[in-house]
């Protein structure tokens, strides 16, 4: 690049390496670029291609954004050249989380390269970061920039997290066996093992887990907020977010690709997050050929795959509810038995010939959810997940299974009433009959929840568009960042 060209505000953006982090957070990135921004995306080599789609898209657009790729130092305990959540049992999480600390350094050094250089994008005047990377609040503060922390979950949950880790370990440690958390607009207990993933990793004194609540614990004293939410989904908990943190709070979602919106371009969404193993115009004849809203979409996210016995009771019951339906089934992370987990009864494929297909693999999730005749969606409550079917107007069947997945579902089923409660657990085997009849109660319309998806469709649509509270959010923000890009100059 040459010294001379003109240097716009330029934002260092770190996201925390799993598929639901990173998906919104690189949406982010290329929307933020579209206002103007230039901005370099900080990984490690080992997910040096997801971010390949978002850099090809950069450069037919002529966007400003570039990749700073870090290599990840070795760390005892760790499987070698594990980088990302998808990689790793869920008992190694939190020293996943702990090793990317090794970054500080290299950011440090690579932040005074830029300053100290007259080519390329100038130094960066802040830093977004995932609020799993909570302790970059200490590296930007000691680089002289604020950081911002990025939610890929919505504000209900990161009002939750907030709250847990603020209290921790007080919290997890009441007599009774629900967990109580104060300080929200109405009473909201769960019960222990309905914690979060990381709140049930806590274990008082042991080091990795105090630097994992010192570094949670420093996303409520960073510079702003930046929600994957909409005002019309969850006001009332960006509200008190601000409210109790005295920081910003920006809902900028529903974060996704423009084709979203667009039923035109409905076919780019074919390759989102991973390339999808599936032949795409048989697929989508298949899809066309259903009526509307008559197909039940089954699929748990990028990491939860179902033991045989909960195989076996989930295909029971859709063979007896006579509906069609797509299946995404996952293979077991390595180390775990393949013949135990994913295996569907014997004929049922061949029975199921023209009803139901089966995906193995990665599926074209935003393409299935945008289609017409998609009328529910039975889903692990994911926060992405839980995002795409709201905003493409498909009523959920929820069934959390862990992370932050049953304060989801509690927000789905009880407070906005879109969803349907159906099972709980990842080790749950589900009853057949119950699954029949949610299915049934989800494509018959008998509930209030295929209404009340339509409305939030509509809702999340409006809050993307020009004027809309999301678009002005991100409008609000990008200001503030070429304030400090003046102040710096
Ligand atoms: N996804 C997909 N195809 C799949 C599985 C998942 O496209 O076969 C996408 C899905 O659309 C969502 C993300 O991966 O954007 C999963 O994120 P979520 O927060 O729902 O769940 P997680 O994987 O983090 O448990």
């Amino acid at each position: 690049m040459a010294a001379n060209i003109e240097r716009r505000p330029h934002v260092l953006v770190f996201p925390f390496p799993a598929q639901g982090h990173m998906i919104p957070l690189l949406d982010l990135t290329h929307t933020l670029a579209c206002h103007g921004l230039s901005l370099t995306v900080l990984t490690t080599p080992q997910n040096q291609s997801l971010l390949d789609p978002l850099l090809h898209k950069a450069s037919t657009e002529g966007l400003s954004i570039q990749a700073l790729i870090i290599p990840l130092p070795p760390t005892e305990g760790l499987p070698p050249g594990c980088e990302n959540l998808a990689q790793i049992p869920l008992h190694l999480f939190f020293l996943l989380m702990h090793s990317f600390k090794e970054l500080a350094h290299p950011i440090e050094h690579w932040f005074q390269q830029q300053k100290n250089s007259d080519y390329g994008f100038g130094p960066p005047v802040c830093m977004i970061s995932d609020f799993f990377l909570g302790w970059t609040y200490d590296t930007a503060t000691k680089l002289g920039i604020p950081r911002i922390v990025f939610h890929p979950c919505g504000a209900f949950d990161a009002f939750l997290h907030y709250s847990l880790w603020k209290y921790m370990p007080g919290l997890m440690e009441s007599d009774d066996d629900k967990v109580h958390f104060p300080e929200l607009p109405h009473p909201v207990s769960f019960a222990k093992h309905q914690i979060s993933s990381l709140g049930q990793l806590y274990k008082r004194s042991d080091p990795v887990s105090e630097f994992i609540r010192y570094s949670m614990n420093l996303n409520v004293k960073s510079w702003g907020n930046l929600i994957n939410t909409f005002n019309d989904l969850e006001a009332v908990y960006m509200d008190h977010l601000h409210r109790v943190s005295g920081r910003p709070v920006w809902s900028v979602g529903p974060l996704f690709p423009p084709a979203v919106f667009d039923p035109k371009q409905r076919r780019t969404m074919i390759e989102r997050g991973k390339p999808t193993t599936i032949n795409e115009s048989v697929f989508l004849q298949w899809l066309d050929s259903r009526g509307e809203k008559s197909v039940i979409y089954i699929c748990f996210g990028s990491q939860a795959c179902l033991s045989n016995k909960q195989v076996e009771e989930m295909a029971a019951g859709l063979e007896a509810t006579e509906e069609s339906f797509i299946w995404v089934i996952r293979d077991p992370p390595s180390g775990m038995p393949a013949d135990e987990y994913g295996v569907l009864p014997q004929g049922f494929e061949d029975r199921m010939e023209g009803r139901g297909l089966i995906i193995r693999g990665w599926a074209p999730q935003l393409l299935i959810l945008s289609h017409p005749s998609v009328g529910g969606f039975l889903s692990h409550c994911g926060w992405n997940s839980t995002l795409e079917s709201i905003t493409l107007g498909v009523p959920l069947i929820t069934w959390p299974m862990a992370a932050d997945q049953y304060y989801n579902a509690r927000l789905l089923v009880e407070y906005l009433k879109v969803g349907v409660r159906f099972c709980e657990g990842a080790t749950t085997v589900p009853d057949r009959d119950d699954w029949r009849i949610a299915v049934k109660r989800l494509l018959a319309r008998e509930g209030e929840e295929m209404k009340r998806a339509e409305e939030l469709s509509k809702a999340a649509r409006i809050a993307v568009q020009e004027g809309g509270t999301s678009y002005r959010n991100i409008e609000a923000f990008v200001s503030e960042i070429k304030k400090l890009f003046l102040q710096a100059s």
